[in-house]
């Protein structure tokens, strides 16, 4: 980076209100206040961080003592001494104030103490007060009573990002500006002009990526774009700027929606491994997959949608199956960070979503499962007049499961101490030493030890869990046989499971099972699903919450 770089955000703050992005509703009323002369004593500048309020006020705070001729003017000089001096913010009679470190009456007294002189210099005495929410109570009564009688040379501008935090009194004496997100266009079409102003080198969808990130703030479409720069040695790169945002590409996201909607356990255990191969952030892997549902259900009320994947899942996906998906993963994201293991978080969340089955005639043949031999479940056979899904799941490619195969087929190692009877007890702690990945060891371990003999492992699972598939079969049977130091085989009966390894855990996280039994009982949505699909929650999905 060359040492005249200037970063953009400070480089381009805006001097005039036709500089300012977005925000025309607003810059009209201050325009017209100076146009008309009709000028408040008080303004308060609402709205998310980023958006502008304090660029706006001081701004407005320049075309109020620009000394460019008699009156406030529209279109601040900047040029003489007020207009050059709010710029570098050492304008004597514009005090800008954090009501955040500011908070006490003291601060405020003593603040306040100074409005009724005159302004040396200048036509007005200016206070910035940001974050004006944070005072306290005590100082908001200072500041009321001035408010009340204003001498006539002051001008509060204050700006807030919680306006319901500013007592009624207070706003009743101000002109309430609410500044609004910024359009994603916007922020593009800004973010295009700089880069052209700079002579800097981009592709269309680098700037698409960050005025995406930016979620409506100017501000931080402006920071990410000079991190992009700098990340990108003085150009820009989408690949660069994905890695920088640690953007996922949301076809993977759709693909794993896709296999849990299938109910394809098997199918969502590969998709969710895509994906965190990506060496990615799981809590943002939560996000976009409750953003593509979002999307789905939009698209199955409105027809709004042109993504194409988006609006075949929406045409093969029961509306109500994706409002308790969309549900499970917003609770899932309410509790991610005391999760300790993000992954397992995630992969939890996956769980819980393919633990629901609906039981109802009408919903079973659009999620009928993939795999038959999986179809443990008391779905109804299809209709044959239903529609069928007609996304194909992926297969699991050729080569990876010849190397699966290839693997549990190879000898494993003689030498080993071979256990020759196996009990529950002795299951239960094998169980638990075993190399087996989160998905798998979940499944797996609400399956009851019945016997061990001539190589072959026989569990036995409750009739309302999710049959594992081959991939998950696979993997155990790869850890079993390793541990064992024999080629294992496995099979599984059904029946009533007392003891299995997650029974054992059950005292220990009881409490959190609770907690978050509780929390989806309570959620409405989830209750209307139960009920109007005949659903319960299965016990057991939701027991293993925190490992
Ligand atoms: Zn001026």
């Amino acid at each position: 980076m060359p040492m005249s770089y200037q970063v953009l955000a400070r480089k381009y703050r805006p001097s005039n209100f036709s500089e300012v992005v977005g925000q025309e509703h607003i810059l009209r009323a201050l325009e017209n206040s100076i146009k008309h002369n009709k000028l408040h004593q008080a303004y308060i500048f609402s709205g998310t961080r980023g958006v502008g309020k304090t660029t706006i006020a001081r701004v407005f705070a320049k075309c109020l003592n620009c000394q460019n001729g008699e009156m406030p003017q529209l279109v601040p000089c900047d040029q003489c001494s007020a207009c050059l001096e709010i710029k570098a913010g050492r304008h004597i009679e514009f005090l800008e104030v954090d009501a955040a470190s500011r908070t006490g009456v003291d601060d405020m007294r003593e603040l306040l103490e100074s409005v009724q002189y005159k302004p040396a210099n200048a036509r007005f005495k200016i206070y910035l007060i940001d974050e004006v929410h944070m005072l306290s109570k005590s100082s908001f009564n200072a500041l009321l009573k001035t408010l009340e009688e204003p001498p006539p040379h002051v001008i509060f501008l204050m700006a807030t990002t919680e306006v319901e935090k500013v007592p009624k009194t207070v706003l009743s004496r101000c002109l309430q500006l609410n500044l609004k997100v910024i359009p994603e266009t916007q922020i593009y079409d800004h973010l295009e002009s700089l880069l052209k102003l700079e002579s800097i080198k981009y592709d269309d969808e680098s700037i698409r990526l960050i005025a995406n990130s930016a979620k409506g703030s100017i501000r931080d479409g402006l920071t990410l774009l000079d991190q992009a720069i700098a990340h990108g040695n003085g150009l820009l790169d989408a690949e660069e700027v994905k890695a920088l945002l640690g953007t996922i590409d949301e076809s993977y996201i759709i693909e794993l929606v896709n296999q849990v909607a299938l109910s394809d356990g098997d199918g969502a255990y590969l998709a969710l491994n895509k994906i965190t191969e990506l060496n990615v952030e799981y809590e943002q892997v939560l996000k976009i997959i409750i953003s593509v549902f979002h999307k789905i259900s939009l698209h199955q009320q409105l027809q709004n949608s042109n993504e194409e994947a988006i609006t075949k899942l929406a045409e093969s996906i029961d509306p109500q199956m994706i409002q308790l998906h969309y549900e499970i993963a917003l609770n899932s994201l309410a509790k991610f960070h005391v999760h300790p293991h993000p992954k397992q978080a995630l992969e939890l969340c996956i769980l819980r979503m393919l633990a629901f089955q609906p039981m109802s005639e009408e919903i079973a043949p659009k999620i009928e499962k993939k795999n038959p031999k999986s179809a443990a479940k008391p779905i109804a056979p299809p209709k044959q007049e239903v529609e069928t899904v007609d996304i194909q799941p992926e297969e699991p490619k050729p080569e990876e499961i010849s190397k699966v195969e290839v693997a549990a087929e190879e000898a494993p190692a003689a030498d080993k101490n071979v256990p020759t009877e196996i009990d529950m007890q002795s299951w239960n702690s094998i169980f638990n030493s075993l190399d087996l990945s989160m998905f798998v060891s979940q499944v797996f371990s609400e399956f009851e030890f019945v016997s061990f003999a001539n190589s072959n492992l026989t569990l036995k699972k409750s009739d309302d869990l999710i049959n594992p598939t081959e991939g998950l079969k696979t993997e155990f049977l790869e850890a079993i046989s390793t541990h064992l130091g024999q080629k294992i085989s496995l099979s599984i009966e059904s029946g009533e499971v007392i003891a299995s390894p997650a029974a054992m855990e059950v005292e220990r996280s009881q409490n959190q099972l609770n907690d978050d039994k509780d929390a989806l009982l309570e959620n409405a949505a989830v209750k209307d699903i139960l009920d109007s699909f005949g659903g319960k929650i299965i016990d057991e999905s939701i027991k293993k919450v925190s490992p």
